[in-house]
């Protein structure tokens, strides 16, 4: 399937009305929410995942995958998880034997993804893997394939492609409400802070701001445009060689589509405060700055029209459309197939800021 043809699926006619509908719709009677067990309890999972799951309607926090019992014990505490839902890193395939366990979420550093990914396949469970899916092709294929034998579904952490604003990004773009869109802006980054944290680690992350956040102005450059680049263009910059010693600081990319349309990008570990998209179409603009952040996403249109919806739990809404996708058997919006491309494009990326050359892809 096309990203154009998967995303209508979702999104109809109405857009993210449409999606609540879908996720939250009932097959035959009430759905018992599926388990879900979370593999790896830092930041992301404290913060954001674990809050989500008290708020969706279709899964369930039931489990837990640490290598730390003083986490274990306190997350049990919190969230009422039993002993017999408990595991580390080692024991978790045995929760092949467990029943409250459907779905296991990978939140873990990127270049553990695929071990993680593999042994809860292996286990007989579903998988829900953060971005960006692992740190090469090959071992995002490994993690498809294994899915696939074991008859699981795999899901990738894209929280935007289900949150209402960038919904209507991409329904302003298909449905050409300025015109054709021509130019994409999107940017993401971050000051990455502590020298000491996995993300400066290139075994552990497989590379710097472009596989964190980049992937993000990636992404959206894909769902707006509805295509796949067929040419990149890069640079890289380190300003601080010492601290981005092993991944890239800042890069900034551009990209050629099938229609002619243009996307410029930008990702930095190194400034805060940079986040956003705009399509050029036309007869007009539309954008959204902040345009990734977990809340307060703000959208304008060249028209003077707000693109303003109400606050959205991402990780809820994209957690629920995985369950649903799931209940009912049928695909899902953002399937390991989808972060293999992603990352496919970004080596692609790589190598153009490293060559210097223009990389055609086909
Ligand atoms: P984190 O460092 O806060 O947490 C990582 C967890 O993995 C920790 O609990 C750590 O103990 C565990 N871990 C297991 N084995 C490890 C090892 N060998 N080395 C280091 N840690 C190990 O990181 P995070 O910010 O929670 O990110 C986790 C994943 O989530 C990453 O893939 C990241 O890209 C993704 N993420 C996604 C979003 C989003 O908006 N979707 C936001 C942040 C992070």
């Amino acid at each position: 399937m096309t990203t154009t043809s998967r995303r209508c699926f979702v999104v109809g006619a109405g857009g993210a009305l449409s999606l609540m509908m879908v996720a939250g719709s009932r097959a035959a009677g009430p759905q018992k929410p599926l388990g879900v067990a979370l593999c790896g309890l830092g930041s992301l999972s404290t913060n954001q995942i674990a809050p989500a799951l008290q708020k969706t309607r279709l899964c369930k926090l039931t489990g837990i995958v640490t290598g730390t019992p003083e986490k274990a014990r306190r997350w049990q505490a919190q969230y009422g998880i039993p002993a017999k839902n408990v595991y580390d890193y080692h024991t978790f395939d045995r929760m092949i034997d467990n029943p409250d366990i459907d779905v296991v979420y990978v939140v873990t550093p990127n270049a553990l993804h695929a071990e993680h990914t593999i042994k809860a396949a292996r286990a007989g469970k579903h998988v829900f893997c953060e971005k960006p899916m692992e740190i090469s092709v090959e071992r995002c294929q490994q993690m498809i394939d294994e899915c696939k034998k074991a008859g699981r579904k795999l899901g990738v952490g894209y929280r935007c492609q289900f949150e209402p604003h960038h919904l209507e990004m991409m329904r302003l773009a298909r449905e050409r409400e300025f015109g054709d869109v021509k130019v994409i802006e999107a940017s993401f980054g971050f000051t990455a802070g502590d020298p000491k944290q996995w993300r400066l680690r290139r075994e552990l992350s497989g590379g710097g701001a472009l596989m964190d956040v980049g992937v993000y102005a990636l992404q959206a450059s894909r769902y707006i445009s509805g295509e796949e680049p067929i040419e990149i263009s890069a640079i890289e910059t380190k300003t601080d060689p010492v601290m981005f010693r092993e991944v890239d600081e800042s890069i900034v990319w551009q990209m050629r589509f099938p229609s002619g349309r243009l996307a410029t990008c930008s990702t930095t570990y190194n400034a805060n405060g940079m986040g956003r998209i705009r399509a050029h179409a036309q007869r007009g603009w539309f954008a959204l700055d902040p345009a990734f952040n977990y809340t307060g996403i703000r959208g304008e249109r060249s028209d003077g029209k707000a693109i303003a919806f109400p606050a959205t739990d991402h990780f809820a809404v994209e957690l629920d459309a995985f369950a649903r996708s799931i209940i009912d058997d049928q695909p899902f919006l953002a399937p390991g197939e989808e972060g293999l491309r992603d990352v496919s494009i970004m080596m692609s990326i790589y190598e153009a800021a490293r060559t210097g050359r223009v990389v055609k892809r086909g």
